[in-house]
């Protein structure tokens, strides 16, 4: 099969398309696009393929503002290159860039694995076998984080390669064993994927970091590691996620709310930067909150106790903790996670 021929009811395919027709901003490039598409782009050198999703979820536009700006500026990529961008159509619900899925639809980015059987299924699948025909060397997928907080990114593999591709972005990498269906966990020896949380949606410095990062990803000869490279990067090793068990409900409020697991103060997200020291309080625990807490790692082993403790109605870490992803969407909170730590003992 050749390639013009992956056109699938699931995923839009277009070849070489005329960026004037993309109109002059990212809504208009939604407008453009309708729904989850492949764009494919000759680079000035067919010998090997590069690839770039961005948009799994709608609500984390960076990844998309940086490939409308690159083929905006009719760039000519070094190789061959695919684009993906894939949650349009949740994208493109007003306001824009506001749901993170379609309502009552799966997490695009937790439909990576089998069954692939309703429409989200039916999208990872085509982008799937879409990237296997096409056979990139490596496979860059670009999300922000759910709140304010610097960029990383996250990988199931620590290796060179791994390393070289995060080091085009960010000077901090995620090694995790927890398989949740996301997009990298595709990752082989021919295939490299990484996921560039390139910061908050609102953060300014997100931007130029999709940007730049992605013109550097592009444009240069090598992304992948070569013989005599060293990388200054810090490398994580599996972060714990932080939950409500039952989708327990979580507030933001600098006063503690009724009928809630927990409350975070408002501006939570600075958490994501720096360390979290353990005389420093995460928040306001309901009477039984602490109970209704679960921080299970990647094993299925319960770590919430050894990692925290309540001191007076508060939620404390008991040891100096990192901590990423932190969000102040309550919905995301009670259905995803609160956020991601790594204890430093
Ligand atoms: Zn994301």
């Amino acid at each position: 099969m050749t390639i013009e021929n992956m056109q699938s009811e699931y995923l839009n395919f277009k070849k070489n398309p005329n960026p004037d027709d993309f109109g002059d901003s990212i809504e208009s490039f939604l407008n453009y696009l309708k729904k989850a598409t492949a764009i494919f782009v000759s680079g000035q050198d067919s010998s090997k393929r590069r690839a770039v999703c961005t948009l799994l979820h709608g609500n984390e536009p960076s990844g998309t503002q940086a490939i409308f700006d690159f083929l905006k500026s009719k760039e000519i990529p070094r190789f061959d290159t695919l684009f993906i961008i894939a949650s349009v159509q949740a994208a493109s619900a007003e306001p824009l860039f506001s749901q993170r899925m379609q309502q009552g639809k799966r997490d695009l980015n937790r439909c990576f694995s089998a069954p692939y059987d309703d429409q989200q299924g039916q999208i990872a699948k085509a982008i799937f076998d879409l990237l296997k025909h096409v056979k990139p060397e490596c496979v860059i997928d670009i999300h922000n984080t759910s709140g304010s907080g610097p960029a990383f990114g996250v990988a199931i593999v620590e290796d060179a390669n791994h390393i070289a591709i995060t080091s085009l972005f960010t000077n901090d990498l995620i090694v995790t064993d927890l398989r949740l269906g996301a997009l990298m966990e595709l990752s082989e020896p021919k295939m490299i994927t990484v996921t560039i949380e390139c910061g908050g949606a609102q953060d300014r410095s997100s931007q130029l970091i999709a940007q730049e990062g992605l013109y550097r990803y592009l444009s240069t000869e090598n992304v992948l590691a070569q013989a005599d490279d060293e990388y200054l990067i810090n490398i994580y090793h599996n972060p714990i996620r932080l939950e409500t068990r039952d989708q327990g409900e979580v507030a933001y409020s600098n006063e503690p709310q009724e009928n809630v697991v927990i409350t975070l103060p408002e501006e939570a997200e600075k958490f994501n930067y720096g360390m979290l020291t353990n005389d420093e309080f995460i928040g306001y625990l309901s009477p039984d909150g602490m109970a209704q807490l679960t921080a299970k790692d990647y094993l299925g082993n319960e770590r919430l106790d050894e990692f925290f403790e309540e001191r007076e109605g508060k939620l404390f870490s008991r040891h100096p903790i990192k901590v990423f992803m932190m969000t102040t969407n309550p919905l995301i909170a009670k259905t995803d996670c609160l956020f991601y730590f790594i204890g430093h003992r």
